[in-house]
């Protein structure tokens, strides 16, 4: 056997053993998990993909044949390729997205106010109903940010969700009451964003 062949061999024997370590590590915490309820995910921060992997969790509960909603609390010019689908194809998600009436430009504050509590309404339904396994809140996050719905309502309405019942909420910001009532916050970083560099938005990508 020669030198560089006993040495691969060598590191081969060092990562498996390496990786059966971090292998019980882990099972011994899978089978520490003993609570078995719906959980509420925030996904923050100033990186593209919370939305993206929102409806990844999505198609994840579609694929158990759970019941999902979508309630979306800012609506784009340019629908997404996700919103497109779910509306022509997936008729089994319950979808809603906040009017026209709602937009960053008519500095219509009241109108806003108004367009964001109608939104939170279909939001709340969902959000008392067991029937529901997946709830999405696309977007929530400026919605207090903005102050335009009270954050103790919200607070109160994911804490009092259906035992069952998961939730994912998406948006930049969202607050320390917001980040403590859920289980689950991860903050997408901005490293790099290709719009940066003049690369235009893409479809399937991006929207
Ligand atoms: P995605 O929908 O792609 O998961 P997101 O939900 O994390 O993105 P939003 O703030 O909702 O981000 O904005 C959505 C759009 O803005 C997407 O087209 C995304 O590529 C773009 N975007 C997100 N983050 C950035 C950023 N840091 N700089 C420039 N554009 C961004
Ligand atoms: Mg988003």
């Amino acid at each position: 056997m020669s030198d560089s062949d006993e040495q691969q061999q060598r590191r081969e024997s060092k990562h498996k053993a390496a990786m059966q370590k971090q292998k019980a590590k882990v099972d011994a915490r899978i089978e520490e998990a003993s609570t078995e309820r719906g959980v509420a995910v925030l996904v923050t921060g100033n990186g593209k993909g919370k939305s993206s992997s929102a409806f990844g969790m999505v198609l994840r509960a579609l694929g158990y044949g759970q019941k999902v909603g979508v309630v979306q609390f800012i609506k784009g010019e340019q629908l997404s390729g996700e919103e497109l689908f779910v509306r022509d194809h997936l008729p089994q998600v319950d979808f809603y997205q906040m009017g026209t009436g709602f937009t960053w430009n008519t500095q219509d504050r009241s109108g806003d106010i108004a367009a964001a509590r109608t939104t939170w309404e279909k939001a709340l339904a969902m959000l008392q109903d067991p029937a529901y396994d997946l709830v999405v809140l696309d977007e929530l996050t400026y919605m207090i940010g903005y102050d335009y719905l009270p954050e103790q309502e919200i607070i109160d309405a994911i804490a009092n969700r259906p035992c069952e019942q998961s939730v994912v909420i998406t948006g930049r910001g969202g607050g320390s009451a917001l980040q403590e009532v859920v289980d689950t916050v991860s903050e997408v970083k901005d490293v790099k964003h290709a719009f940066r560099a003049g690369i235009k938005a893409r479809r399937g990508v991006d929207y």
